[in-house]
């Protein structure tokens, strides 16, 4: 593991971002939870996300669709017969691998090609699969496909009748309620379908931290489009959506730099898929995917509607011509977001003469805590009195922290390891004329401002509006 991925791992453990799951009993491979900053700030990603794709326009709308769906759905989607990962066996060691990252997915995918003429399937993975990782040796079983999607029986008989599966993916959520979407919001295309929550899959390798686990929760949107009559009738569409994501990650102040745009080749796209950008970020352990976007043309609604016998089409309300729209996938993982926001946005700074301040530099609006309030001294009960007071004040609008203990220069820096826009500082000049310090986390400029425009010169700093500590003050 790299040095960077260690720290930033040993930080939101420390900060309370991220915590191993189940560490008292020893921990649960792969499974972590969100402390109470981590959540802070997956809600605020989220949040945005929303009030950006969903609120802020009029041709999407939101839902929230089941986690265990009717298990047809799968089978129309093709996950029960296709979801599934190649893995091998290490015989020697037992570490068991997924052979299309042991080599590159595309090597990997000429691999089976040849695979498939070899009888002896075992020899073929030895011959050609590098050694072990964990073990160095090569003594590989012959490849599986794994299905990845988690199994569980609903109701208390386990049987084959009442098998089902926790959605690998929200995705199927939007298509099976295309038609209900359709007729309770009388929406005309082109139109998206937009939904936030967890998926699961059986990952044979989860690894990298947060990255890939086997919960974890996507961002989704279904943009349902005219059926195309020539290729740049969805490419239009494509790109556009293609600009939205690359504008979304400038809003996290994600650097353009730190992201490739991996366009996927035609023999490696999904079953579903006719074009497939993977948008790739820069993370600690390498570049790996972070989004997708994906044209799906017609494929789920016309699978829908083969397996369910229902109406999935549009009626066009202009010619009454009935069709399966196409459909553009943008898809965001939450983690994957935040592993990213934090990677990207966690500094140490040198400050010179050995001095060194760690500060996560969020763009405000994501930070999870967006003032501290924090009397000068402790034990001072007209200090303290005056802070609570202020505290109380600010805390129904804005996430502020309340901080008493240390001295003022450890509070602030305990402020800006967790990204905290500004301190507001309370000493006895605010009991004499009712004016406080506020000290920013980027320039750590001071300025002083009477009380009473607290709450309106927050408001404009959480919106990035830093003006106030560029004047001279
Ligand atoms: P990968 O190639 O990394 O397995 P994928 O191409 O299978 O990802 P998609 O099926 O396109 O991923 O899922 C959409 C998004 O969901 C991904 O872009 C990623 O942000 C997120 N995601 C997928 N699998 C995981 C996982 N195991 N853990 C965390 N996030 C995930």
């Amino acid at each position: 593991m790299t040095d960077k991925m260690q720290r930033i791992i040993s930080f939101c453990k420390e900060k309370g971002f991220v915590y191993p799951n189940s560490l008292i009993y020893g921990g649960m491979a792969n499974s972590w939870d969100y402390g109470p900053l981590g959540i802070e700030l997956i809600e605020n990603i989220k949040r945005t996300w929303w009030d950006r794709f969903v609120r802020g326009r009029t041709d999407m709308v939101g839902i929230s669709s089941a986690l265990i769906m009717n298990p047809k759905v799968w089978e129309a989607s093709g996950h029960t017969s296709g979801f599934c990962d190649p893995l091998v066996e290490c015989k020697s060691c037992h570490a068991r691998h997924r052979a299309d990252h042991l080599v590159s997915e595309s090597d990997w995918k000429k691999m089976e090609v040849e695979m498939e003429k070899e009888d002896d399937k075992e020899g073929f993975v030895n011959k050609n699969l590098p050694s072990c990782p964990n073990c160095e040796k090569k003594d590989y079983t012959a490849p599986r496909n794994f299905n990845l999607m988690f199994k569980t029986f609903v109701g208390p008989v386990e049987n084959d009748a009442s098998v089902a599966y926790l959605r690998p993916e929200t995705a199927q959520g939007m298509f099976v309620n295309f038609s209900n979407v359709l007729s309770s919001t009388r929406r005309t295309l082109p139109f998206g379908i937009a939904q936030i929550g967890k998926a699961f899959r059986n990952e044979i390798t989860p690894k990298n931290y947060i990255f890939r686990t086997r919960e974890f929760e996507q961002m989704e949107i279904e943009y349902f489009i005219e059926k195309p009559e020539k290729e740049e009738d969805w490419q239009e569409h494509f790109e556009y959506w293609r600009e939205e994501m690359r504008s979304w990650l400038d809003l996290l102040g994600i650097d353009r730099k730190n992201i490739k745009e991996n366009d996927i080749p035609r023999e490696e796209l999904a079953h579903y898929s006719k074009k497939t950008v993977d948008f790739e970020y820069h993370y600690p352990f390498g570049v790996k995917e972070l989004y997708g976007l994906a044209y799906r043309t017609d494929y789920d609604l016309k699978n829908h509607e083969k397996m369910s016998g229902e109406n999935m089409k549009y009626r066009d309300p202009k010619t009454g011509e009935e069709y399966w729209p196409h459909v553009i996938e943008p898809t965001f993982g939450v983690e994957r977001t935040l592993l990213a926001v934090i990677t990207e946005h966690y500094d140490e700074e040198d400050l010179g003469d050995g001095d060194k301040r760690t500060v996560l530099r969020l763009p405000f609006f994501l930070s999870p805590v967006k003032a501290a309030v924090l009397p000068l001294l402790k034990n001072k009960s007209e200090l303290t009195k005056k802070a609570g007071e202020i505290f109380e004040e600010l805390s129904c609008d804005i996430a502020c922290h309340y901080d008493e203990s240390g001295s003022i220069g450890k509070r602030y820096r305990r402020q800006d390891e967790i990204g905290t826009p500004v301190c507001i500082t309370i000493d006895h000049d605010t009991i004499k004329d009712d004016t406080v310090t506020l000290r920013e986390r980027d320039s750590m400029k001071q300025v002083r401002i009477e009380k009473s425009r607290l709450k309106e010169v927050l408001k404009d700093v959480v919106k990035g509006d830093t003006s106030l500590f560029r004047q001279d003050a």
